[in-house]
């Protein structure tokens, strides 16, 4: 996807989950450094630029984040989209069982896009450690099965939520420069 002048790039990327995962201080902490305590759940899709440079290139990564059903409603969103993430929050095993729906080949929202490159799976809120319901290796199995890049994140504490994100672009950015 390179613009003219052949030195841009714009890449759309959608985070996609269960409710409450954590989707948007996902984004506001990767687009801002930002995290806020009393977040409302997200409803229907925001967006986010946020400029990355990738070997001395630079790239705008437009990051969305919302549930299934909104983005899937958005056909807009879909026809560009070629990055995809999920997140899941460590603490409940049925966001993760959501986000098997989310990605499912015939169904999910790769089902309705044919330019998505990069995915990646994440488990967020890995802060709370003593509360968790999925293991680092039940997350990493899941995504090794669909063959998907995994981390674990805390978009409360930072951890790795700069490498989620740069994980993804690089990859795209990889697959068509
Ligand atoms: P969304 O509906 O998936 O966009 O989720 P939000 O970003 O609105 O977050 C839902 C709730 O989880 C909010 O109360 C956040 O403060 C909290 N939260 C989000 N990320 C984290 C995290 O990494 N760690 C912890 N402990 N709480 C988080």
């Amino acid at each position: 996807m390179e613009e003219e002048g052949g030195e841009e790039y714009l890449f759309k990327i959608v985070v996609i989950g269960d409710s409450a995962v954590g989707k948007s201080n996902l984004l506001s902490r990767f687009a801002r450094d930002e995290f806020d305590h009393n977040s409302k759940a997200t409803i229907g899709v925001e967006f986010q630029t946020q400029v990355v440079e990738i070997d001395g290139k630079e790239v705008k990564a437009q990051v969305g984040v919302g549930s299934r059903k909104h983005i899937i409603v958005s056909s807009d969103n879909l026809v560009s989209l070629i990055g995809g993430g999920g997140a899941f929050d460590v603490r409940r095993v049925s966001s993760l069982n959501e986000h098997a729906k989310f990605v499912n080949k015939e169904v999910g929202i790769y089902a309705h896009c044919d330019t998505t490159v990069a995915r990646m799976l994440v488990g967020n809120k890995c802060d709370l450690e003593n509360i968790r319901e999925v293991s680092v290796e039940e997350g990493k199995s899941l995504a090794e099965e669909e063959g998907l890049f995994f981390t674990e994140t805390s978009a409360l504490d930072s951890t790795n939520v700069q490498k989620a994100f740069e994980i993804v672009i690089r990859e795209i950015y990889e697959k068509v420069s």
